[in-house]
């Protein structure tokens, strides 16, 4: 495991290349090129009682570029709630640099995941670099959600709604705000970066395309990669989906042939997605459509090994 294959624009995935977007007045979207492995995008919604954040960052460095630039952007409002659209360290490890005042929520199975999470207590070496995420604790929701909360920041309204089954993963909250019609999407949404659904569902990541498509949304934050504009985003869904059913394809023709996910990850010719960053994140996706198919158990650990045998090497980090 010593060959790095896939590489990525150091300068251009730096920290210092993130930039706090302001999408309507007082909502904001915190972009990070170039949105692959632990880059991810976040955002805040500033109003009368303080400000809403969505989402922190993987690293003590990138997260507290973020809260800095939201500060200024907003006079230091207070950082009154904070949500976490999904367990993953990189929109959560982040967490502990926020106010303690401010109140975390997640979706109930989010919060078990954190708490069981052991990538915060040191990265295995399967990204090269390997990440080193700073001065972080782990720390989750003390409100949690089943199907949808909503909050108040004066007037403002944000809707947290999860999409009603396993997604991206088993407890995805989108952060809605229907007066402005902005959607922030977590991870159900990957804009030109290899989409990954190990820890969720193929087939519910693929319903949750139609949810999404049905809110309307004039601007969408979607977890990782560029943002997307209301005209845009039924191609960025369709490309998504089209992906999607592949990896379906590729599993149900693997299981008929009785190659292992591994084997039908080498055989797939991923087309028009081969260009999309972190396309190694097919042998995980198999790996989770394999067990849904043939009703097996998920093994994380022989998942990501075989994502770093198909790689040929670590994956590519730039944290
Ligand atoms: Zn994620």
């Amino acid at each position: 495991m010593t060959t790095v294959t896939s590489t990525h624009d150091r300068a251009g995935s730096a920290p210092e290349a993130a930039a706090l977007h302001e999408i309507v007045e007082g909502v904001f979207a915190w972009v990070q090129p170039d949105g692959t492995w632990w880059i991810n995008n976040a955002g805040a919604v500033s109003g009368p009682d303080g400000t809403i954040v969505v989402d922190t960052c993987a690293t003590e460095v990138r997260t507290r570029r973020f809260l800095a630039a939201v500060g200024a952007a907003t006079g230091d409002a207070p950082l009154t709630m904070a949500v976490n659209t999904h367990l993953h360290g990189d929109h959560t490890y982040g967490n502990s640099l926020l106010p303690s005042s401010t109140v975390l929520i997640g979706h109930e199975a989010m919060r078990e995941g954190l708490l069981a999470d052991p990538i915060i207590d040191g990265c295995p070496p399967v990204w090269q670099p390997v990440p080193d995420w700073g001065q972080v604790t782990r720390r989750v929701p003390s409100v949690v959600l089943r199907s949808d909360l909503t909050l108040f920041t004066g007037s403002r309204r944000v809707d947290l709604l999860h999409p009603g089954h396993p997604a991206h993963t088993t407890g995805d909250v989108v952060a809605w705000l229907p007066e402005e019609r902005v959607l922030f999407t977590g991870d159900l949404i990957f804009h030109g970066v290899t989409p990954l659904v190990f820890m969720g569902s193929v087939e519910g990541a693929i319903a949750s395309l139609g949810w999404l498509a049905d809110f309307g949304a004039d601007h969408v934050v979607p977890g990782h990669g560029p943002l997307i504009d209301g005209a845009a985003l039924p191609g960025v869904l369709a490309d998504v989906e089209r992906y999607l059913q592949l990896v379906l394809r590729t599993a149900r023709t693997g299981l008929e042939e009785g190659l292992t996910p591994f084997e039908a990850a080498q055989r797939c010719d991923l087309g028009e997605f081969a260009a999309w960053p972190d396309a190694e994140r097919l042998v995980l996706n198999l790996h989770r459509a394999y067990a849904d198919a043939a009703g097996r158990p998920f093994d994380l650990m022989a998942a990501i090994g075989d994502a770093v045998r198909y790689n040929g090497g670590p994956m590519a980090s730039a944290v």
